[in-house]
């Protein structure tokens, strides 16, 4: 276990509360006690860009920061392992999306809360310590592991209903976006996808107030700005999110994209994120993999099953006892 710091260390948790009240929605941060009235659908967006404010401005050198859910006890999951790996911050929802909580946690204590999300690569929010050029290239996420960290975010970050196109369409947003938080997808790389002339997730995306179509500089692309503040944390890492965005278009099979729909494609593009790169195979908690899918875990056998007789998938087995899935995928990536 790791020991506490010797130094008090600045509390690097926030929380936001949404509230009903006789002329609808407000927010009101535990911390500095702002807020004021919200509109329901831009409720979660307006409490996560306080949240993302505050970690912004309470920076703590990398060495300092300590995993706050074990400052607290750990109350915020319900088996304590024991804290280790590195602190990353946290975004949890708890009472149904009422609240939203920010937090430096370990890595242990984040993979034992549920509804949670490490926010990926918080390079901007926390300055990266002095580290030569060379070196830090070494130390990035590959495209496999952005992508698996950025399907965490989004299942926080989008609201639960998102369906599958969305998600496939947010995840490609969220990887290619500007230092400006711009992003332009061409309507190529839309149809590989299945999705080129298809305004609906665009308008889901709107409607969260996730993103802002913008018009494009072309007529081939489509264009937004991206209103998620806690995204601007990846910002200056951006060709190597780019290559993990193609990545994940390769990995959701834009040859067979047709047959399989915007459904299993996510799923699959999820699946090999989780997979070993090498042998193919994964084992993930099926709870976890439904809701990062933003699909219901009822749903997850009928999905497999499908991926299955497609043959994008070799086996699969949910652990009657622990729940977890393990998988093995057909062609190894
Ligand atoms: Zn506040
Ligand atoms: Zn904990
Ligand atoms: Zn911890």
């Amino acid at each position: 276990m790791r020991l506490r710091a010797l130094c008090p260390a600045t509390s690097r948790a926030w929380t936001v509360e949404l509230r009903s009240h006789a002329g609808g929605l407000a927010f009101v941060c535990r911390q500095c006690l702002g807020g004021g009235p919200v509109a329901a659908p831009s409720a979660r967006a307006a409490a996560l860009t306080h949240l993302a404010r505050h970690a912004r401005s309470d920076v703590l050198a990398p060495h300092l920061r300590t995993c706050q859910c074990h400052e607290r006890g750990c109350r915020w999951h319900r088996r304590h392992r024991g804290c280790s790996g590195p602190v990353r911050l946290l975004l949890a929802c708890e009472r149904g999306g009422r609240v939203w909580r920010l937090a430096d946690a370990c890595t242990a204590c984040a993979a034992a809360t549920a509804h949670a999300a490490v926010v990926p690569d918080t390079a901007l929010l926390i300055p990266p310590p002095a580290t030569s050029r060379r070196q830090r290239r070494r130390n990035e996420p590959d495209g496999r592991t952005r992508v698996r960290e950025m399907f965490s975010y989004l299942a926080a970050a989008l609201p639960a209903g998102a369906s599958p196109a969305t998600r496939l369409i947010a995840l490609q947003c969220a990887l290619r976006m500007n230092a400006s938080m711009r992003v332009s997808l061409s309507l190529g790389l839309l149809r590989s996808l299945r999705l080129g002339g298809n305004p609906s997730p665009w308008q889901e995306l709107e409607q969260a107030r996730w993103l802002c179509l913008t018009p494009g500089r072309e007529t081939g692309e489509v264009a937004a700005v991206l209103l998620d503040d806690a995204l601007l944390g990846q910002a200056p890492t951006r060709p190597d999110r780019c290559h993990a965005a193609d990545w994940a278009v390769r990995a959701g099979c834009p040859s067979r994209a047709g047959v399989l729909g915007p459904l299993l494609q996510v799923v699959s593009v999820y699946l090999t994120s989780h997979s070993h790169p090498e042998t193919g195979q994964g084992l993930n908690e099926a709870d976890r993999t439904a809701r990062e899918c933003g699909i219901q875990p009822a749903e997850l056998p009928h999905v497999l099953e499908q991926l299955a007789a497609l043959g994008l998938l070799d086996s699969w087995r949910i652990a009657a006892d622990t729940e977890d899935l393990g998988w093995a995928m057909r062609s190894p990536q």
